[in-house]
């Protein structure tokens, strides 16, 4: 029988072990400066850091070399830098248009200031 995979939203395409629990393990993918986009299973009980489960771990993806980690690591750098400044942009926005509605309010209120 061939295993079936429990994805959270990744690839289909690798066969998933058992871990010590015997149990499915999960593909994740890992998103560190050590190793970016590199995909592992783990056991399903584990969460974050915190919760090991029964302890099991392996990498499905090889390494990248050197100069491509470095490379995708940057891009991830950039792509949070970015993400961060469309963040503060959208906020700036958000702010302004605040003002925006608030002069509009002020100035209808003098326009009608005047018929009374
Ligand atoms: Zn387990």
């Amino acid at each position: 029988m061939k295993p079936k995979v429990i994805d959270g939203g990744e690839e289909l395409d690798v066969a998933a072990p058992r871990c010590f629990c015997g149990k499915i393990a999960r593909l994740q993918t890992s998103w560190t400066e050590a190793n970016p986009l590199r995909r592992f299973h783990v056991c399903p009980n584990s969460s974050g850091r915190r919760k090991k489960g029964c302890g099991f771990f392996v990498w499905v993806d090889v390494e990248f070399p050197p100069r491509e980690k470095a490379l995708v690591s940057w891009l991830l750098r950039r792509l949070k830098e970015l993400e961060k400044d469309v963040g503060r942009r959208q906020s700036i926005e958000r702010k302004l248009m605040g003002w925006l509605i608030l002069s509009w309010g002020l100035a209808m209120l003098l326009f009608f200031w005047q018929f009374l």
